[in-house]
C-alpha cells in the first residue's frame, strides 16, 4: 500500500517549495522506509532549487534527514523497524573507491544521488500517479517518508534528540570529516577555515576535538564569527571589515599548515592557498558554479603545498557520524549551536534565512 507522505517540491527553476501530499511505494527487499522526524536544510538543496546542475523536475531535495525506521524490505537486515537512523549519501557499494572504502567517491555517485530517480529510471515518488524526481542523496528527506537503500541509513544512539541529527547526514560530517579524516589535523597545528556556516564550524570544532592550537574563522557575518569564538575558534577575521591575508600572516607569518576553503568563491581559494605554509595543505569544499575556475599561484604550489579537494568530509557514515554523536555526547563536539529549527511547512523562510545569513543551520522538524 502506497504511504501518502508530505512534501516539499520543486516544480520549476527558481520557484519556492511548495508542500503537497505525494504517493510513496511500498520498499524493495534491500529498501527500507524512514518517518523523518526532521530535516536539515543544506546549500546544496538550495542551489538545486536554483538548478545548478540540471535535475529532472518536479523534484523533492532534502539530504540531512534523521528519523525512525517504519518499514523494511525483506532482505534488510542492517536496521530494525524502530531504529532511529540519520540518513547519508548513496554510493554503490561495488566499485572500486567503495571497496577501498571512499564511498563518498563512488565512481557512479552522480547516478546514485542526482539523477532524481534510481538507476533503473524508476522513481519511488508520484503525485496523482505523476513520477516526481526523488532519490536526491538516496533519500529526498524534505519529505515526512523517505526510502532509502539499506546503504544510506546509518543506525544511531536512540537516546539523543532526532530533531538535530540530521545535518550529521552531510554539512556536519562534510566539515568535520575534512579536518580529521581527509587533512588529518594534529595536535598543535595551525588551521585556518574560510566560511563559516554549518560546514565552516563544524570544520572549527573538529580542529578543537584534533588538538589544533591556533584554530581562524573567516567570515562576512559577525553572528557567525561569535559562534566560531564559541565554539572554539582562537582568533576570527571579518573579511568585510579586514585584509584577510594580511590579517592571517599577522596571526601566524610563516603561513598555515592547513587551510578549509567552504565557500565556493574563486578568489577565497586562492587567498586560502596564498596563507598555506610551505608542505601546507588546502582542503576544498565549497562547491561552485560550473566551469568555476580559480588563479593560483603555480610556484607556491612547488613547495609541498597542496591543494586537496574533499567530498562529504571523506567519511564512512556508519563510522564516522556515532563517532561523532559520541563527541557531542561527551560535550566535545557541540554542533546543535549551529541550529534553528522552523516547522516543515516554513521550509522557503528556512531557506530565506539561511540565504540571507540569519540562520546558519535550519533544520525543519515535522
Ligand atoms: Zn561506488
Ligand atoms: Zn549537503
Amino acid at each position: 500500500m502506497p504511504l501518502t507522505t508530505r512534501s516539499a517540491v520543486v516544480s520549476a527553476k527558481d520557484a519556492p517549495f511548495e508542500i503537497r501530499d505525494l504517493e510513496l511505494r511500498d520498499p524493495r527487499p534491500h529498501e527500507v522506509i524512514v518517518e523523518v522526524a526532521a530535516v536539515g536544510v543544506c546549500h546544496t538543496d538550495i542551489i538545486m532549487q536554483e538548478q545548478f546542475f540540471p535535475v529532472p523536475l518536479p523534484a523533492v531535495f532534502g539530504h540531512e534527514g534523521a528519523g525512525i525506521v517504519r518499514q523494511i524490505g525483506g532482505d534488510v537486515t542492517k536496521v530494525a523497524v524502530g531504529d532511529h537512523v540519520v540518513l547519508g549519501f548513496a554510493s554503490c557499494g561495488n566499485c572500486r573507491n567503495c571497496l577501498r572504502g571512499l564511498p563518498s567517491y563512488c565512481l557512479h555517485y552522480y547516478e546514485w544521488n542526482f539523477k532524481g530517480s534510481l538507476l533503473d529510471g524508476t522513481t519511488a515518488l508520484t503525485d496523482d500517479g505523476a513520477d516526481v524526481a526523488a532519490h536526491f542523496f538516496g533519500q529526498s528527506s524534505f519529505s515526512r517518508y523517505s526510502l532509502c537503500s539499506e546503504r544510506n541509513v546509518v543506525k544511531v544512539d536512540p537516546t539523543v534528540d532526532l530533531t538535530i541529527l540530521g545535518p550529521l547526514g552531510c554539512g556536519v560530517q562534510t566539515g568535520a570529516g575534512a579536518v580529521l579524516n581527509s587533512l588529518g589535523v594534529e595536535a598543535g597545528s595551525t588551521i585556518a577555515v574560510f566560511g563559516a556556516g554549518g560546514v565552516g564550524l563544524s570544520a572549527v570544532m573538529a580542529a578543537v576535538v584534533a588538538g589544533a592550537t591556533t584554530i581562524v574563522a573567516v567570515d562576512v557575518a559577525p553572528s557567525r564569527l561569535d559562534l566560531a569564538l564559541k565554539l572554539g575558534a582562537t582568533h576570527v577575521i571579518d573579511a568585510s571589515k579586514a585584509e584577510v591575508a594580511a590579517e592571517l600572516q599577522r596571526i601566524v607569518p610563516e603561513g598555515f599548515m592547513y587551510t578549509v576553503e567552504t565557500t565556493g568563491r574563486p578568489d577565497v581559494l586562492v587567498t586560502a592557498v596564498d596563507t598555506l605554509m610551505v608542505t601546507g595543505v588546502c582542503g576544498t569544499i565549497g562547491a561552485s558554479p560550473m566551469g568555476t575556475t580559480a588563479a593560483i599561484n603555480m610556484n607556491n604550489l612547488i613547495f609541498g603545498r597542496t591543494i586537496r579537494g574533499i567530498c562529504e568530509g571523506d567519511s564512512v557514515p556508519e563510522i564516522f557520524i556515532p563517532q561523532l554523536i559520541e563527541l557531542y555526547k561527551q560535550g566535545r563536539f557541540p554542533f546543535d549551536k549551529m541550529i534553528s529549527h522552523y516547522a516543515f511547512d516554513d521550509i522557503n523562510t528556512a531557506c530565506e534565512d539561511a540565504k540571507a545569513l540569519r540562520a546558519i543551520k535550519p533544520v525543519l522538524v515535522f
